[in-house]
């Protein structure tokens, strides 16, 4: 990385809650003084940014692969500017591995191409496999990603009029076991109330949306560990999903509501059980980029989540699971300001007065 003015913040420091010095040098993060910092900031409030743990820079407003990496970069510099300085990407039907070191582009942790059975996604985002080719396409997504395989669980199952699982449960296993032995984390997206079970159980590393989820398999991801991504922004769009669907599967579109109605119960459970949350937004295609304060809000505000719970879900917490130190000495140079407490107003989180990424300052 180029040269960089070494940078200096003051401010009360979270979760440690104390008022400190910190300095910015390059890329890293001390609390020695540095001679010659500029200061940036003196109070407020200093977290290491916010981590959108589940969208799609790859994915292209209204649906379909982004088709360049500037594209890409365009999606992930409106969550930057947001304050979301790490994100985890759950699947990209385009590859842009030149943006992990790009100075511009947040903290990246990818999964490869999503991985469905045929006809069980949007067309053009998944690979889509026979049983056979699952686990051989995970250890191949798993080399394409960074840390990450998204599988597909459960979709619309034109036979059933209803969710379905896409694949037995032996050949998910299998996958997951394919994955893991490729060095990475799996994430799944379920909807439904069949797949997820077997999937935990399988030892899935995190389930995306999670709307099936029973009070077993809450005690089990607690039990195990597992991480609930909720996307409840995402969850919001399921009354239209069961609107364009109800003519031609019925009752899919009636579980499909019922799921919405539950959800924030289901989140909520999840929660008091000791289930690690992740705040996701599931931008891209059809949401918006840049809206991680609002999924964070919801938590909040729906799910009964802290606002000290969900700032650790969304920032420092997420941060140390996807192996991105913040602020600690020898840590990531990157935070964000806010002029009031966000634990005590989470509003707050909308509106940074500073954001630093890689040293550099943002805003
Ligand atoms: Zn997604």
């Amino acid at each position: 990385m180029r040269e960089l003015t070494p940078l200096h913040v003051r401010g009360v420091v979270l979760p440690d809650d104390t008022t400190r010095d910190i300095w910015l040098v390059g890329d890293r993060v001390t609390f020695e003084p540095v001679a010659g910092a500029e200061t940036i900031s003196e109070g407020g409030y200093v977290l290491p940014g916010l981590v959108d743990a589940h969208c799609h820079i790859g994915i292209a407003a209204g649906g379909g692969p982004v088709t360049t990496v500037e594209q890409a970069l365009a999606a992930a510099v409106i969550d930057r500017d947001a304050g979301t300085l790490a994100i985890r990407d759950a699947g990209s039907p385009f590859p842009y591995p030149d943006l992990d070191d790009h100075p511009d582009a947040p903290r990246l942790s990818r999964a490869g191409r999503h991985l469905a059975a045929p006809k069980t996604h949007l067309r053009g985002i998944p690979i889509e496999c026979s049983p056979e080719e699952l686990p051989i396409a995970a250890a191949e997504q798993a080399r394409a990603g960074n840390g990450w395989v998204k599988l597909v669980g459960d979709w619309l199952d034109r036979s059933l009029a209803d969710l379905g699982p896409t694949f037995e449960p032996d050949v998910l296993a299998a996958a997951i076991d394919a994955a893991h032995a490729a060095g990475a984390r799996v994430a799944v997206h379920t909807f439904s109330e069949t797949a997820v079970s077997t999937l935990i159980r399988a030892g899935v590393d995190s389930v995306e949306h999670g709307t099936g989820l029973s009070l077993d398999d809450i005690d089990e991801m607690a039990r195990r560990g597992t991480v609930l991504v909720p996307t409840m922004i995402n969850i919001e769009t399921f009354d239209d999903i069961a609107e364009r669907a109800e003519g031609k599967f019925p009752g899919y579109a009636t579980h499909m509501r019922a799921l919405h109605a539950a959800f924030p119960e289901v989140v909520r459970a999840a929660y008091e059980a000791g289930v690690p949350i992740r705040v996701g937004t599931d931008a891209g295609g059809a949401i918006p980029h840049g809206v991680c304060a609002d999924e964070m809000l919801m938590l909040h505000e729906r799910a009964g989540m802290s606002a000290v719970d969900v700032l650790a879900a969304a920032s420092w917490a997420a941060r140390e699971w996807l192996g991105f130190p913040g602020l600690i000495e020898g840590g990531l140079a990157d935070l964000v300001v806010y002029e009031a407490d966000p634990r005590a107003d989470l509003r707050v989180v909308r509106a940074p007065s500073r954001i630093v990424l890689k040293g550099r300052v943002i805003r």
